[in-house]
């Protein structure tokens, strides 16, 4: 297997601004499930979280599983940045992040791992990928009141979400898209990669029947929603920021999303 031509962006850089930004918060830490090695070069993978609590609520915040939407990866990092200001979140909330799943992917710039996987379809392997295998044994059997995962789409035009809220969960979707549209355009389709759309949102299934398991199975596998979602947590938006945008603006779009779950969950 070739090495992609070129680095775009440096992890290492990223792993000094996100260790600089994590040291002086109480209540939050940072650690390395494992290294992500490929063609030579070792990459850590890391996962940051919060002190617990019975009484707080489980929220699971990443970024970055595709490599070539940086702008999830950014967010996250100013959101822990953000947290500097905001320690009272710790008491409502239990935290687990995921700032950057494929590390490989940021630095080459490329959806895939470096072994031209992709990440969010493994989630259903037995033997998936380090990158997944670290992610799901660091949440084996936890179930978060809330997910939201940062992606981006190079064709989109806007902003648009896919949201599963299950077993009576009320869902959000709309309100934070509500929110977006003071600061970042919406995507309006009445379909959005071949799934009815409506007003920036797509609602997926909330029952995994057997039709929507194959239609998985086609695309190649699970992702981390499906996962999380099977996990029992009932509310998951995997939401899109089009990176035709200038990069500030599509951070600002997820971090207000973000926010606006927390204030809504
Ligand atoms: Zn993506």
């Amino acid at each position: 297997m070739t090495r992609p031509a070129k680095k775009i962006r440096r992890f290492s850089d990223f792993s000094d601004r996100l260790l600089k930004t994590i040291e002086p918060l109480t209540g939050i830490k940072m650690r390395a499930l494992g290294d992500i090695a490929y063609f030579g070069e070792a990459y850590p993978f890391w996962c940051a979280q919060s002190d617990g609590g019975s009484d707080k609520k489980q929220v699971c915040l990443s970024g970055g599983i595709h490599g070539d939407e940086p702008a999830g990866v950014e967010a996250v990092l100013q959101w822990l940045t953000a947290l500097a200001k905001n320690q009272d979140l710790f008491e409502r909330f239990q935290f687990t992040v995921f700032p950057c799943i494929n590390p490989f992917g940021y630095e080459y710039n490329t959806r895939e791992n470096g072994a031209k996987v992709d990440l969010n379809r493994e989630f259903d392997k037995k033997t998936p990928q380090s990158e997944v295998r670290f992610l799901k044994e660091a949440i084996a059997g936890r179930r978060f009141d809330f997910a939201y995962e940062c992606h981006e789409d190079v064709d989109s035009q806007g902003y648009y979400l896919y949201e599963m809220a299950r077993n009576g969960r009320k869902p959000i979707g709309t309100a934070i898209i509500e929110r977006i549209e003071k600061i970042c355009p919406i995507n309006t389709a009445d379909a959005i990669e071949e799934m009815p759309a409506r007003g920036g949102v797509i609602s997926t299934p909330t029952e995994m029947d057997a039709d929507f398991l194959a239609r998985l199975d086609q695309r190649g596998g699970w992702p981390q929603t499906i996962y999380l979602s099977a996990q029992g947590s009932d509310l998951c938006i995997t939401a899109e920021t089009p990176t035709r945008l200038a990069m500030q603006q599509r951070v600002a779009a997820h971090l207000l999303a973000f926010e606006t779950a927390l204030n809504l969950i």
